[in-house]
């Protein structure tokens, strides 16, 4: 873990001189520098929802004005989602609306991952009713849908927010879902809960114009899980479960993580934050990300490049000056964890001598149906709650250990398996060319097919091991910090014909020793080639390794 940082020697002026040309509203830059900022400019995302209830819904797709369709609908979680036969080939040759369908994806934000049987009973049948059975596991522990037609979303909207769920800030340039440890309140070995923070967060700032207008995505973490469970190294912002020498369980600050391009691991402040401040240093941080952060291109607006500009001393020293108006505790950096799982897959004993049951669908794909039977399964079995994991899994809490034999054989009869192999557990995939606009190769498919072929071919594999594959060179799957990281683009194949594949990166990782992985250079493989490439390297780590090398 990186040291506690040395404290700035003087507070820094508002006029940030060498970032004048950034965009930033704290340097007087209010005229908007590009067409994003132009649209937040002329209206509010958050105000795009009237227009939906009181006018698209009524008259459909083509009444959508173009800057709502492709900019202010992702305020509620809404995208177009890519034409159906489009191939990878031609996603950057084409202009948007060459790409758009006129149905959308449709993106319910589970703050926590926590969700009742009652909620997701609902998200089921809204799946089976509106989204043709679609119901994606994201690895923000959001549940994402496909195929809604603007006409239904009102109905969509009315079910989901009778059960207190909502789609609100689940996209756009906004504060994300905050993630949350998806055992928090119950695991044995908590340091801390962060529930009370997220929730406080949530109902203070998310749909408030306060921070409806950042320059791009806000992406929160919270976690008080010795075993690391919420990616925090890239959020914007996260808070770390840490036990201070003095005043005990509280959570260790951390700032300017992000992947995609130019990826960067948060960097910690050295500030020591109890639960109960939380949720005014999160607004701080919001606040210097609103009024600092960089405005003039998308592709530098988020709150990584200002981290990386400012160093952590100076992001402390601003958030305490000229935010909090009082100076922060120091305080320790979180333990490493022990184990290199962190997704809570399997049977584990609670707080209070009942169990959780972690299982593993495959790359985050379920359907409505599916949902309803595991929200009817858990019920069943005396559980009225669930959670989601930032690895596209989910577990049942609040098991009596009499019902957790008939449980696991219930999950395992609907493919949703407690004791997976390491292929199943570890390989996540975006959502992929199915669905996506940027989008170059299939995923979800072919992650599904690898884990098969991975099972079959190398049955005595035991190793803790993530593969991740991505449509294009975003980083939606997290390629960067998979042991085996897959990017979807076009290759050449043997005869010389341009066909899916991805290039290839080695030993990323989170939680222990975290880092990037290598881009193999040169290293490519088609499609078709994939599991003989993934069996090659998997034998012969097995066959060469070291003691303890992963
Ligand atoms: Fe789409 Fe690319 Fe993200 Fe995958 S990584 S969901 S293809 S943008």
């Amino acid at each position: 873990m990186a040291a506690t940082p040395e404290r700035a020697s003087a507070t820094p002026r508002r006029k940030a001189g060498r970032h004048r040309g950034e965009g930033q509203w704290a340097a007087g830059h209010f005229t908007p520098l590009n067409g994003n900022e132009q649209t937040k400019k002329d209206d509010d995302g958050l105000n795009v929802r009237t227009r939906i209830e009181t006018i698209y819904a009524h008259r459909g797709f083509d009444s959508i004005d173009g800057a709502d369709l492709r900019g202010r609908m992702r305020w509620w979680g809404l995208y177009t989602q890519r034409k159906p036969g489009i191939d990878g080939g031609k996603t950057a040759i084409l202009e948007p609306e060459e790409l758009d369908d006129e149905y959308f994806m449709m993106r319910v934000r589970v703050d926590g991952g926590r969700l009742t049987t009652e909620q997701l009973r609902v998200v089921g049948e809204v799946s089976e009713e509106f989204a043709r059975g679609t119901a994606d596991i994201t690895d923000r522990q959001n549940i994402q849908y496909h195929w809604i037609r603007v006409e239904d979303v009102p109905e969509i909207w009315r079910r989901l927010e009778a059960v207190g769920l909502s789609t609100t800030e689940a996209c756009g340039d906004t504060p994300r879902v905050i993630i949350g440890s998806p055992v928090a309140g119950i695991a044995e070995d908590e340091i801390i809960d962060g529930t009370s923070a997220i929730d406080e967060i949530h109902r203070r700032y998310i749909g408030s114009k306060e921070f409806s207008n950042l320059p791009r995505k806000f992406k929160t973490a919270v976690s008080g899980s010795p075993v690391l469970d919420v990616v925090h190294e890239i959020n914007d912002i996260a808070f770390v479960g840490v036990r201070h020498p003095e005043h005990g369980p509280g959570f260790d600050l951390w700032v300017g993580g992000g992947l995609s391009t130019n990826p960067k691991i948060g960097v910690r402040l050295g500030a020591w934050v109890p639960l109960e401040e939380v949720p005014d240093v999160w607004a701080g941080v919001a606040s210097i990300f609103r009024d600092y952060g960089y405005r003039r291109l998308r592709t530098r607006a988020r709150l990584k490049f200002l981290v990386a500009d400012w160093g952590p001393a100076k992001f402390r020293q601003v958030l305490e000056d000229e935010y909090l108006r009082r100076p922060l505790i120091d305080g320790p950096a979180p333990e490493q964890p022990v184990q290199r799982w962190r997704d809570h897959v399997g049977v584990h004993r609670q707080q209070d001598g009942r169990y959780y049951v972690g299982f593993a669908p495959r790359v985050g794909r379920v359907d409505g149906t599916t949902l309803t039977k595991i929200a009817n399964l858990a019920e069943a079995h005396g559980s009225g709650r669930l959670t989601t994991t930032v690895e596209q899994k989910m577990i049942v809490l609040d098991v009596t250990e009499d019902q957790v034999e008939s449980l696991v054989a219930g999950l395992e009869a609907l493919d949703l398996q407690v004791k997976p192999s390491p292929f199943r557990r570890g390989t996540m995939a975006c959502t992929g060319i199915e669905f996506c606009k940027l989008a170059i190769v299939e995923t979800k498919g072919r992650g599904s097919s690898l884990i098969d072929e991975l099972e079959r071919r190398l049955p005595e594999f035991d190793e803790p091991i993530t593969i991740n594959l991505n449509g294009c060179p975003n980083a939606c799957a997290r390629i960067q910090v998979a042991d085996i990281g897959l990017k979807g683009q076009l290759v050449m194949d043997d005869n010389g014909r341009q066909v899916e594949g991805y290039q290839v990166h080695l030993g990323g990782a989170l939680g222990l020793e975290p880092g990037f992985g290598r881009k193999v250079r040169g290293l490519k493989v088609t499609a078709a080639e994939l599991p003989d490439y993934v069996e090659r390297l998997l034998s012969r780590f097995q066959e060469e390794r070291e003691d303890g090398e992963r």
